[in-house]
């Protein structure tokens, strides 16, 4: 007797390998169809933003290749998930429907909505927990809340029954018959056209779960070692830059944690130790956006409701566009329009910098980065602003305003990183290059800048913005 198919779902789940609910399809036997849904339209779901969008592209284009490998095409279609799933379900006569779940809240409403109106029907719906090492809602205090702060809820992470190994690429999968409509994905109009701004992006990355592993592989071989101090050193090769993989899912947690762990020899046991508490902030991120689903619109410390945040357009457009004239500032934002990613520590000292030195709300700051981030995530952005902001959980608190001119001299010591990004300000000094407005007339000159002109002026002064800061904080009685 021919089997009724069963259709797998993908979402933040681009990938073959360690994909519990492909995993479990392809264990049935049974036929399998394979669809994505992109849902811009259920109430509360936050469209993508367009460097994520762009990212989308390619790794669809690599997921339908790989599981063409297998004879299984993948299915696209547009529109609000509730109505599309079922759809496809009853064109394909599929007996069982299989995802693995998402953290945000609008997210789990259509998936349950689907899954009752599925069960409903007499459909099989099996739902899994790939994106994460820990499902949301199993971390848990003694009181059966989730822990306020990162280090109780490491150490709850920790004490949980750990993560299983990682799942094998399915080796055969059976396909369904593909006869069915898909649309074509230069439809969905993910890529830029005119302007085509993303000539930078596609130099620096190449989306895909294939490409993930390869990245995963090479940062073992060559970034690990040295990772624990190297990280902070935005000129140095000790980061991973698996951020925009782990955010569409070609890769998982689980995968990335047990290659490290078991890494052996390739680097000590600390830095290990501390690339895997990064993937746990993640983790905390996630498990805080499950549950405070709303982390993108609200201080989580409502005191902040009140805070006295300037509108001032005209710093804000100096902000995105790599101009305020504090060199580590500017070469972030200009990293992040090129590359569509910046690295962990400048990220911390631009999203300090908006907040702080130019009291700019943190929101305006979030939104940009959600459209010009490859990896802009719907909880690790807004819970590293609010915790920059100092308005998150188990934030920095507000009073602690970073230096940019001594995080530049601290972490990019050779200024490699600002020549890079700000090639302007090239031919200045290391001990110059992180405050142009102290160098003497023939300085400038000798480097071919013109304050004001060629580069700007810095458009706070550091220690008056540091005052006005602690005034407002003072102000709001936080
Ligand atoms: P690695 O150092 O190699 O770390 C490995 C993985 O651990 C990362 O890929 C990431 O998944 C996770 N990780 C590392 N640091 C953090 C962190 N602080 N919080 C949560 N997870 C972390 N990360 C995103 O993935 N998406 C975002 O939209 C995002 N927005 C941010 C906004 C601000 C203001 C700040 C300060 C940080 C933000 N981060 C975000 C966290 C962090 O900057 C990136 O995850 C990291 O820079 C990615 O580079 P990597 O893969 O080389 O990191």
């Amino acid at each position: 007797m021919k089997r009724a198919p069963a259709l797998i779902w993908f979402r933040d789940d681009l990938r073959l390998s360690d994909n519990p609910a492909l995993h479990a399809a392809a264990e049935g036997g049974g036929p399998i169809a394979a669809l994505y849904v992109l849902d811009e339209d259920s109430p509360g779901i936050r469209p993508l933003g367009g460097a994520a969008r762009w990212w989308l592209a390619g790794s669809l284009r690599s997921l339908s290749a790989h599981l063409g490998q297998h004879g299984v095409r993948l299915l696209l279609r547009r529109g609000p998930a509730a109505r599309i799933v079922p759809q496809l379900a009853a064109e394909l006569g599929a007996e069982r429907v299989l995802f693995n779940d998402r953290s945000g809240a609008a997210e789990g409403r259509v998936d349950d909505e689907i899954t009752e109106h599925l069960r409903r029907e007499g459909l099989r719906v099996e739902r899994f927990c790939g994106h994460l090492l820990h499902a949301p809602g199993t971390v848990l205090t003694g009181a059966g809340r989730l822990p306020r702060t990162f280090a109780a809820f490491h150490r709850a992470c920790l004490a949980s029954p750990p993560p299983g190994p990682p799942l094998p690429a399915p080796g055969h999968l059976a396909a369904a018959p593909t006869d069915l409509a898909s649309e074509p994905l230069e439809s969905w109009g993910l890529e830029p056209e005119r302007p085509d701004w993303a000539g930078g992006l596609r130099l620096a990355w190449r989306p895909g779960e294939y490409a993930a592993q390869t990245r995963l592989a090479g940062f073992i071989e060559e970034g690990l070692a040295g990772y624990e101090q190297g990280r902070d050193f935005p000129a140095r090769p000790n980061v991973s830059r698996l951020s925009p993989h782990l955010r569409f899912g070609e890769i998982s947690p689980r995968q990335m944690l047990t290659a490290v762990t078991y890494a052996g020899d390739a680097a000590p046991g600390s830095d290990a130790l501390k690339f895997t508490a990064e993937l746990y902030w993640r983790e905390f991120s996630h498990h805080v956006l499950a549950a405070m689903p709303d982390m993108a619109l609200r201080n989580i410390q409502s005191a902040f409701d009140a805070f006295p945040w300037r509108e001032c357009p005209g710093e804000l457009k100096a902000w995105q566009r790599g101009l305020t004239g504090y060199p580590i500032v500017d070469a972030g934002m200009r990293e992040l329009w090129q590359t569509g990613w910046m690295h962990n520590r400048v990220r911390m000292v631009v999203a300090s910098f908006l907040a702080k030195h130019l009291l700019i709300d943190w929101r305006a700051g979030e939104a940009w980065f959600w459209d010009t981030l490859v990896d802009a995530d719907p909880a690790s952005n807004p819970a590293n602003w609010q915790w920059v902001a100092g308005t998150g959980l188990d934030a920095a608190p507000y009073f602690r305003i970073f230096n940019p001119v001594l995080q530049g001299e601290k972490f990019d010591p050779r200024g490699d990183y600002v020549r890079r990004f700000v090639p302007e300000l090239a031919g200045l000094p290391a001990a110059l290059i992180h405050k142009p407005w102290t160098a003497d007339a023939a300085t400038l000159r000798h480097a071919g800048i013109r304050l004001g002109t060629t580069y700007p002026l810095p458009v706070v002064d550091h220690a008056a913005a540091r005052e006005r800061a602690l005034r407002a904080l003072k102000s709001t009685k936080i």
